[in-house]
This record gives C-alpha cells, sequence and structure tokens, in this order.
C-alpha cells in the first residue's frame, strides 16, 4: 500500500498516511465553511493507525464544535487544517488539502459526493462556471 506525505504550510507539521481511504465526502454545510473560510471541507476517511506522524503533533490544537460530531485540529503556527480523529479514536478525518499531492497521484478513492448541499455558500453555484486562469487573472 502506498503512502502519501502530509503536512502544514509552514512545515511544523509533517505525517504520512497509507493511500488506503474509504470515503471522500466534500462537506458544504455551515460549520465547514466558516472552519475552512472557503466554500466546503474536502474530507478523507480511513482508519485510525493508517497514520504515521512525522513532526509537529506537539504544533496542533484540537476545537470540538459542541454538540455535534464536528471538529478541527490546526497548526497552531499557520492554522492549516490537518488529520484528526473521530468516532471514538477509531477514525481519521483528513482534510483533503493537507496532502502533498501533485498531478501523478491518484487517490484511491474519488470524491463520491456532496453533502449538506442545501447548506451551500450562495455564490457556489456561480463560481463551478467562473473563468479559470493558471495564475492570477490578466
Ligand atoms: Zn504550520
Ligand atoms: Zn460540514
Amino acid at each position: 500500500m502506498s503512502k502519501i506525505t502530509g503536512g502544514c504550510l509552514c512545515g511544523e507539521v509533517k505525517f504520512e498516511v497509507k493511500n488506503d481511504f474509504s470515503q471522500f465526502h466534500l462537506c458544504h454545510c455551515q460549520q465547514c465553511q466558516k472552519i475552512t473560510g472557503s466554500a466546503h471541507a474536502s474530507n478523507l476517511f480511513c482508519q485510525a493507525e493508517h497514520i504515521n506522524w512525522l513532526s509537529g503533533i506537539d504544533k496542533t490544537k484540537r476545537f470540538d464544535y459542541p454538540n455535534r460530531h464536528f471538529a478541527r485540529v490546526f497548526c497552531t503556527e499557520c492554522g492549516t487544517g490537518v488529520p484528526y480523529l473521530v468516532n471514538k479514536g477509531k477514525t481519521l478525518i483528513v482534510p483533503a488539502g493537507s496532502l502533498d499531492l501533485n498531478e501523478d497521484t491518484v487517490l484511491n478513492v474519488a470524491p463520491q459526493d456532496n453533502i449538506f448541499w442545501h447548506e451551500r455558500a450562495p455564490w457556489y453555484d456561480v463560481a463551478l462556471t467562473a473563468p479559470t486562469f493558471a495564475g492570477f487573472p490578466k
């Protein structure tokens, strides 16, 4: 089973995880919009023991949202969301954006659905058809 490395933007937190994910959900709920500062969370699920922390776990902080199974673990230096345990420690949620992916990386799962779609950002439908540029707009 191949492994994929990941980490935060500043480089303090590093990990590797097996490319053996069971689920991949894009969550558009209002809590995920807040906590990512973006349109949706992109969450991969796998077994808890599939991760190997390489550095910086002491630089992370956990936030548990009250009254719901919803959490975020982030680098206290740069704020990047990194993997965290749910389901009494049995399941690991890996924010897809924290993985070191390139165009040759093939995840064993593809995004399977857009959940909490009725809560999606009111600008999201327009964003899907907006022009694309390789970098900043001309
Ligand atoms: Zn960081
Ligand atoms: Zn959500």
